[in-house]
């Protein structure tokens, strides 16, 4: 029975790759080393992990924002045009996260049918960008690059489906794995606060109620009566802990954590992979984030 899911996967990625044919695509250069890359540009560097993981020694892959660094408050600079040029392909988000690549497409020498807007059509609940968080919707990131890649590089579609296969599960033993570990906190203490709202789809995934946020966005102020609120309900639900994130001050959520007396977990990554061994790529960061919840709220 275990052949059937690995079937339909597979019949999913072909639909996706069948559905995204008729653009005019350009053709991957050939390296100095005589290897054929594609030069694929990504907005942050958690989408770098999907371009990786599907073209593994085919692609080149660039992230614009800087690793340690937040897409959400990130500002454009020359330097960061220029990695544009000769892009044959831009991988964007979309829901407006890194809406400011689109402003850089149009500044540099890039038509506009070799950007990729991932969350196109995905299940976007209440314009929140954040969809990778569940790894069972970065199977859609996996099969959308994936599509993209074939028709840049027919001639290596096959390399391309495998490497798609199995990154695909990957993300089934990721996704198994993360259940049994929230499983082992009891269900009362399955919740949390964070700093920005990055988590709405994890927490569906995985049956974990977010409290609330500190900040709506991150560069937003946060508004002192909802954080007033919040520490009324944190107390009130026994809310745990509070989780500050390593691209941003952890100021706000220690001095949230005395007012409403709970402990702070000082690194949660979402907007970014880290530059840490246990965080470099999406695949390993989603592990670590799983440690730090489980051992805060166990
Ligand atoms: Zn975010």
């Amino acid at each position: 029975m275990r052949i059937v899911p690995r079937a339909l996967a597979l019949l999913a990625l072909l639909a996706v790759a069948a559905c995204s044919g008729g653009q005019k695509a350009p053709s991957a250069s050939p390296s100095p080393a005589g290897k054929t890359r594609i030069d694929v540009v990504t907005t942050f560097s958690t989408l770098n992990s999907f371009v990786n993981g599907v073209g593994g020694r085919y692609v080149r892959a660039t992230n614009i924002v800087p690793v340690g660094a937040s897409p959400e408050t990130f500002q454009p600079t020359p330097q960061s045009i220029a990695v544009l040029n000769g892009a044959q392909l831009v991988v964007e988000n979309g829901t407006g996260i890194d809406a400011w690549v689109d402003r850089m497409v149009r500044g540099a020498d890039v038509p506009r049918s070799r950007v990729l807007v991932i969350t196109d059509g995905m299940p976007v609940v209440g314009g929140n960008p954040h969809l990778w968080m569940d790894p069972v919707l970065a199977k859609t990131y996996v099969a959308k690059i994936l599509a993209a890649l074939v028709r840049i590089d027919p001639a290596h579609e096959a390399a391309f489906k495998k490497n798609a296969i199995a990154y695909d599960a990957k993300l089934d033993a990721l996704t198994a794995w993360i259940r049994s570990q929230i499983a082992t906190i009891p269900p009362a203490r399955r919740q949390l606060i964070v700093f920005h709202d990055a988590w709405p789809y994890f927490a569906k995934r995985f049956g974990i109620h977010i409290v609330g946020s500190l900040v709506p966005a991150p560069g937003q102020e946060p508004n002192p009566r909802r954080l007033a609120q919040l520490v009324t309900l944190a107390r009130k639900l026994h809310v745990r802990a509070v989780f500050a994130e390593p691209e941003y001050s952890a100021k706000l959520a220690n001095a949230f954590a005395g007012s409403a007396d709970i402990h702070v977990v000082t690194d949660l990554y979402d907007d970014s992979i880290g530059h840490r061994a246990v965080v470099h790529d999406y695949l390993s960061m989603m592990r670590y984030n799983t440690e730090q919840l489980v051992r805060a709220l166990k």
